[in-house]
């Protein structure tokens, strides 16, 4: 039987009781379900628990009628190796981030890095090495076992095509934000992200004004001429583009528009309430660009949901799917959406104690952040309740 905490295979897994089943699906993103069966990491059936197999669990999971989402996925992270961050001196900021309910974080990047190599071999290096080594260290449960996809390499000068060609071979599927790097101009990143996607490697850029001092501006015309498949930031990592020109990035461009938590939380709303406008929901995806000036957010991702939920006025099932299903369609990623033959990436949440809403969805709609109470990653629980989020009203219990 997997042990809460261990690496390993999860067995067969039932999850029964569920009080709210949030599919990550915007289209359809409440399932008339109560009950998961997982099997070795994987969604078997999704259900009411007299239509599914349950017979002979390794562990059964009572989730005493609380809602369970797809495990929420960060899609611009800024990792640099282990569980620690130069950017804020800190250790330990991805584990504290599964406690936010995260179990996937997308990397932006391994820019943080001290030294970074700018030489066209040693951005491939570090690429490469990132990539294995977080891979490596999910599979030894280092970070709480939350997915860090990372090996995220930032244009620079002088890459070829043959560059991207080696690195797709060597297992790398990502670009770091364009424009950290010394490509800045349209049409030099638009022939590397050509270059890049013809290989199988997905692109991010950022947009706005400077991050910290060193990096630059990239405004809506180098964005619109990159074409990126991720619009990075769309609200400004910090600052943002005029909302004109953020506009202008919705309407012309067809990419994923990217709300980030470290960004300027008007343009934030204003961007969300412009997408729903514009009938183009499904291409709102969430990130924290954590680490940042601004620190880490182990919170971050459901500070989004409950800040677009509240202020955009936005139904909160809606925005847990651009934290969850539209990232992964967006991304390719398997996780995000609770689904037979998709990994078994969870969270258990409920309305925080004393919150004036009268259910998880409704007090998430009023702007409160959930109580986080149960998170599984490949079906295996990874941590019960919370020591980042308010308590939850009630958590699940591992009853088997
Ligand atoms: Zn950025």
């Amino acid at each position: 039987m997997a042990m809460a905490g261990s690496a390993g295979s999860s067995g067969k897994v039932v999850i029964r009781n569920i009080g709210l089943m949030l599919s990550g699906d915007i289209d359809r993103p409440i399932l008339d379900a109560d009950t998961v069966v997982v099997d070795d990491g994987v969604i078997v059936a999704v259900g009411r628990a007299k239509d599914c197999d349950t017979d002979g669990p390794a562990r059964v999971i009572d989730a005493k009628g609380t809602a369970l989402a797809p495990g929420l996925i960060d899609s611009h992270v800024h990792p640099v190796f282990g569980d620690w961050t130069p950017r804020q001196n800190q250790l330990g900021w991805i584990e504290s981030c599964l406690h936010g309910g995260v179990t996937t974080m997308v990397s932006a990047g391994e820019v943080h890095l001290p030294g970074r190599p700018k030489d066209v071999l040693g951005v491939k290096a570090l690429a490469i090495t990132a990539q294995r080594a977080f891979d490596g260290m999910r599979a030894a449960g280092v970070g709480g076992g939350v997915k860090v996809l990372a090996g995220a390499p930032v244009l620079e000068k002088g890459m070829v095509e043959s560059d991207f060609a080696e690195l797709a071979a060597a297992g790398v599927k990502l670009l770091g934000e364009i424009g950290l790097g010394s490509v800045k101009a349209g049409d030099e990143a638009a022939r590397m992200v050509g270059w890049a996607r013809r290989h199988g490697i997905q692109s991010t850029i950022h947009t706005g004004g400077p991050s910290i001092p060193g990096s630059g501006l990239i405004d809506e015309q180098v964005v619109l001429e990159a074409d990126a498949d991720v619009i990075g930031h769309i609200n400004g990592g910090h600052t943002a583009l005029s909302y004109k020109a953020v506009c202008t990035l919705c309407e012309k461009s067809s990419r994923a528009m990217e709300i980030v938590h470290n960004g300027n939380e008007r343009i934030a709303i204003l961007t969300a309430r412009h997408a729903i406008e514009l009938k183009c929901p499904h291409r709102v995806i969430l990130g924290t660009d954590a680490p940042a000036g601004s620190g880490v957010q182990p919170l971050g991702i459901l500070r989004l949901v409950a800040l677009i939920s509240g202020m955009a006025d936005i139904p909160a099932e809606i925005c847990f799917g651009f934290a969850t299903g539209n990232t992964a369609r967006m991304r390719g990623l398997a996780q995000g959406l609770v689904e037979v033959g998709r990994p078994a990436d969870f969270v258990f949440l409920d309305r925080a104690q004393h919150s004036a809403g009268r259910d998880l969805l409704d007090s998430v709609r009023l702007g409160d952040i959930p109580g986080v109470g149960m998170v599984m990653i490949d079906g295996i629980v990874r941590c019960q309740r919370s020591r980042n989020t308010p308590p939850a009203v009630e958590v699940p219990a591992i009853v088997a």
